[in-house]
């Protein structure tokens, strides 16, 4: 703690003096630094922030993300959004409070008092109403400038270190002395963007345990790609499984086949417990369920019926855009997707079938083998899920050694841990950037604060 002396109606009158550092200046640093410029106007205490960033401007992650327009939060309270964008309840847990005290609500409304107006998606998420993702990070560049942020680019934090009360940290130009260090470097995907893991050899220096990073909101690459055909060509609403050495995962939702292999809101969210299987036993097998409403014995019952109605009709020409629906009311609902036509020669293929078996003459182990592929078609094995490609990554700093509470480092009193570069990893739907935001608030407002006082 600095101390430094004002002098007040001829009399010295000691005022404690804290300097923060925020190391990183993506929606958690930034959030980190906002929030305790405002907690030190509030409290009448006196200190200076900086925030150090390595790349020539802040917010580059902000303004990539959501393909550009930035989905920036979700719709819903703060449990809603726990348990709709956070599967691991650990996670959920950790996040608890500091989307409490910093939520979604609080999010919109900052915004808008930069002038950023949203709009809310019938599906929940919440975009910049521009559809501009850059119009987020300018409205926290001004806020940053509001709450007399100090902000130095081009620098990228190389060591911080403490000795005694004060942390010393090194950019490869300049030194800084702090009481207080926010530490918000981001997951290690998207490297491009500046997250190269540098925060997490910080933590670790500081004694701070690692959960491995892994790939997660990420593509998958199968060992010999989807043929080319079916490049493009995507599932509604199927399911999605992962198989290895008989532990599964699954998901409901859309499929997109890539040139590599697979993508689509099923196959990212399900990334993060792909790459945790496939370092568990190497790889895994994939499946998509055609029918994933319908356990095997209701679909053979339907197909039984519709064959018994439609003896003459190729079995091709029923799968060709058959809706992949609930049943009731037979296969004429199509409030599903269909099966794609270009899916329907691999699918028959798959079963064995000949190309113009009709209901009538197909056999009854033959049925047998349709039904198993339309429940499981094979999509191949998994050759990789690469974490660069991933939106987050998933791992970093021990959940349990950070203090949900003010995001005080359990370890090192004085260090404030926030955004991904924690342990946890959100769904699609802006759950990510609201947790980072939420995080980076809470540590903020608590830096001043903090245990080593
Ligand atoms: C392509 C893409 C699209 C996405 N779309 C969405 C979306 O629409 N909605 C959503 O909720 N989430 C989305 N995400 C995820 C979301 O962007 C991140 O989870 C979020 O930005 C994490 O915030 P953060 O502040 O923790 O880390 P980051 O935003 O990654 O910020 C970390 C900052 O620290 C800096 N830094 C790192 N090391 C150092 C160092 N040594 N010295 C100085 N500075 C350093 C980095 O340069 C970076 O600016 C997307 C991610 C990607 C990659």
């Amino acid at each position: 703690m600095s101390t430094v002396y004002y002098a007040e109606g001829g009399m010295n009158t000691r005022v404690q003096y804290r300097t923060i550092l925020v190391v990183g200046a993506g929606a958690a640093g930034m959030s980190a630094a906002i929030a305790a410029g405002r907690s030190a106007a509030c409290s009448g205490r006196s200190c200076s922030i900086t925030l150090l960033e390595r790349n020539a401007r802040p917010g580059t992650k902000i303004r990539i993300s959501g393909g550009g327009k930035c989905n920036v939060t979700h719709r819903g309270t703060p449990s809603e959004l726990l348990e709709k964008g956070f599967f691991r309840l650990n996670e959920r847990r950790f996040l608890r409070h500091a989307l409490y005290v910093f939520s979604n609500s609080d999010l919109l409304t900052l915004l808008l008092s930069q002038g950023v107006e949203t709009l809310e998606r019938a599906d929940g998420k919440i975009f910049p109403l521009s559809g501009d993702a850059s119009s987020v990070a300018v409205a926290f560049e001004a806020l940053l400038r509001a709450s007399s942020v100090q902000q130095l680019f081009s620098g990228r934090v190389r060591r911080v270190e403490r000795k005694g009360k004060l942390f010393y940290v090194t950019t490869d130009e300049a030194s800084f002395t702090a009481d207080v260090v926010i530490l918000a470097t981001g997951g290690v995907s998207y490297s491009r963007t500046g997250t190269t893991g540098d925060g997490l050899a910080i933590a670790r220096s500081f004694g701070h345990s690692l959960k491995d990073s892994s790939a997660a909101l990420s593509p998958v690459y199968t060992v010999k790609a989807p043929p080319a055909p079916l490049s493009g060509l995507s599932l509604r609403s199927a399911g999605f499984a992962a198989v290895a050495e008989g532990n599964r995962v699954d998901r409901r939702g859309d499929i997109l086949f890539t040139h590599r292999g697979y993508s689509g809101p099923a196959v990212l969210s399900l990334s993060r417990d792909i790459a945790e299987l496939c370092s568990r036993f190497g790889s895994a097998l994939l499946f998509a369920d055609l029918f994933p409403e319908h356990g095997v014995a209701e679909l053979e019952e339907h197909l039984l019926r519709h064959g018994r109605k439609n003896g003459a009709q190729m079995v091709r020409k029923f799968l060709q855009s058959c809706p992949m629906a609930p049943l009731h009311g037979g296969f004429a609902l199509a409030a599903y997707g269909t099966i794609p036509t270009a899916l329907v020669p691999f699918l028959m293929r798959e079963a064995a079938l000949e190309p113009d078996v009709t209901w009538s003459t197909l056999a009854r182990e033959k049925r047998q083998s349709l039904l198993a592929v339309l429940k499981g078609f094979p999509l191949g094995r998994v050759r990789e899920v690469p974490l660069d490609q991933g939106e987050v990554s998933a791992g970093g700093v021990a959940l349990s050694e950070v203090n949900p509470k003010s995001m005080e480092s359990r370890i090192v009193p004085g260090l404030f841990l926030c955004g991904e570069l924690l342990d946890y990893a959100g769904e699609i739907g802006g759950f990510n950037l609201q947790a980072a935001f939420s995080t980076g608030w809470l540590a903020g407002s608590h830096a001043l604060y903090s245990a080593q006082e």
